[in-house]
């Protein structure tokens, strides 16, 4: 239950972040809130001016980092143009991509010292390269990710002692793999761009489902029993995972 509300100013290096002032009747003390990129402090009727300046003050730090974290995640993933020079991740790393016309029919592409190589019909104009480089490098990622996924979910099925059925590469926007009551696994070809810790996670996720079809208490415990660290992956796939290319 917000009163009065009042709109001030903090100052962190050369970075400035407003905040909201509210006034409660219910409030024991200064409070701040930070709610994606809105920081909110609340105080009780006592407290005056100077208090809350000096409580925000000495937080300022902790409101900075939360406040930043936010913004990062805010920044759109940059469109790609498919243009030489332009970089596209793969296993986690960032490679250029160079683009050469050769005497061949087919487009192919291939990742040598670091550089993402697209070789392309020399019988194109340039202005199809674009479509062309786009088109070619979706296929090896899907060819690369079933490979990559194939070799993965055999070392994890044996380990975690699960059988799956069939390996899906799916091309979905909003969910990075699922797990079918017939013991199918789907996964978006999109994590092959994703560090291999990110793919083991979503691979121990979906087998896990094997043997737990819901996200309890147990299931997580399980994940967790083959991968400690998983809240890491599972983080990185939820921040992250937005901002790899071919979202759209
Ligand atoms: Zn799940």
């Amino acid at each position: 239950m917000g009163l009065i509300k009042d709109m001030e100013k903090l100052v962190v290096g050369n970075t400035e972040i407003e905040y909201e002032v509210t006034v409660s009747g219910r409030a024991q003390r200064i409070r701040i809130t930070i709610n994606g990129d809105k920081v909110k402090v609340t105080k009780p009727k006592g407290a005056n001016d100077k208090e809350v300046k000096d409580f925000v003050e000495a937080k300022k730090e902790w409101i900075f980092n939360h406040w930043q974290e936010f913004k990062s995640l805010k920044v759109k993933q940059e469109e790609k143009k498919f243009v030489a020079g332009e970089k596209f991740p793969y296993l986690g790393y960032e490679y250029m991509l160079r683009i050469i016309a050769i005497n061949n029919k087919k487009a192919t592409v291939e990742l040598k010292s670091n550089i993402l190589w697209v070789f392309l019909p020399d019988n194109l104009s340039e202005e199809e390269w674009p479509l062309r480089v786009k088109e070619a490098l979706l296929a090896w990622y899907k060819n690369e990710a079933r490979q990559v996924f194939t070799d993965k979910l055999e070392v994890w099925s044996k380990r975690m002692g699960v059988r799956y059925n069939q390996l899906r590469i799916k091309e979905q926007k909003t969910r990075w793999g699922s797990c079918s009551g017939k013991g199918n696994i789907n996964l978006n070809w999109r994590v092959i761009m994703a560090p291999k810790s990110v793919i083991d996670y979503l691979i121990v996720h979906e087998l896990a489902h094997l043997k737990q079809m819901n996200h309890s208490k147990e299931f997580w415990q399980l994940v967790k029993n083959n991968l400690f660290d998983y809240e890491r992956q599972r983080k990185w796939l939820r921040e992250e995972g937005k901002k790899l290319p071919f979202a759209n």
